[in-house]
């Protein structure tokens, strides 16, 4: 806990690099689940200024593959370009209920650009239903919060970190979700630092 402090004392000091954020609902999502994807966020990333977009995006039904039951997720994220345009902030993160997948792999729980404006994350297996648990709210929101600052380090120009405990170690399955931390590693902090202050 105290070395998370030491790291946000180490972010504020770069005033004049604030990233402005903006949370895309695509489909319905839970008021609280979205709040608090707010809040995680604001914590993890201190200079950057964090909000929810009133519009909402319909879930685009031309990404939907039938025979996978799954909606192609880089085809979202090309419609989630246009937000980026019309609001001129740095980031779009798009939050969306539905099972996302990518080409070469059976499920993604978020994709983003790298670097770059895009970004999304997916609740539907991040719920501890997906696994055959009871519905957890609270792991609900912390699944969430690591995917969406691992998807948004991405935007920076972030790539995986080896460390398993580092927010930006990719997630094979839930067990590495729920076993890495929402904060960066050391390393992966510092280049946050530099990619925010220039
Ligand atoms: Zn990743
Ligand atoms: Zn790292």
């Amino acid at each position: 806990m105290k070395h998370q402090h030491q790291d946000l004392e180490i972010l504020s000091q770069f005033k004049g690099s604030i990233m402005r954020i903006a949370i895309l609902r695509i489909g319905t999502i839970d008021e609280s689940i979205q709040k608090k994807i707010l809040i995680g966020l604001k914590e993890i990333y201190p200079e950057n200024e964090c909000f929810i977009l009133d519009k909402i995006m319909p879930i685009p039904t031309d990404a939907y593959n039938q025979a996978r039951e799954q909606f192609h997720s880089t085809h979202i994220l090309g419609k989630i370009g246009n937000y980026v345009r019309q609001t001129q902030v740095d980031c779009v993160l798009g939050v969306t209920s539905v099972d996302l997948y990518v080409s070469n792999l059976s499920f993604v729980f978020g994709e983003a650009t790298c670097p770059g404006k895009i970004a999304i994350i997916s609740l539907f297996r991040l719920r501890p239903e997906f696994c055959g648990q009871p519905a957890n709210r609270e792991v609900l929101v912390e699944r969430c919060v690591k995917e969406a600052v691992h998807e948004i380090g991405h935007t920076l120009g972030l790539k995986h970190c080896q460390n398993p405990i580092c927010v930006m170690f990719f997630s094979n399955s839930i067990l590495d979700t729920d076993r890495k931390r929402r904060t960066f590693c050391e390393k992966c902090h510092s280049k946050v630092v530099k990619l925010l202050r220039r």
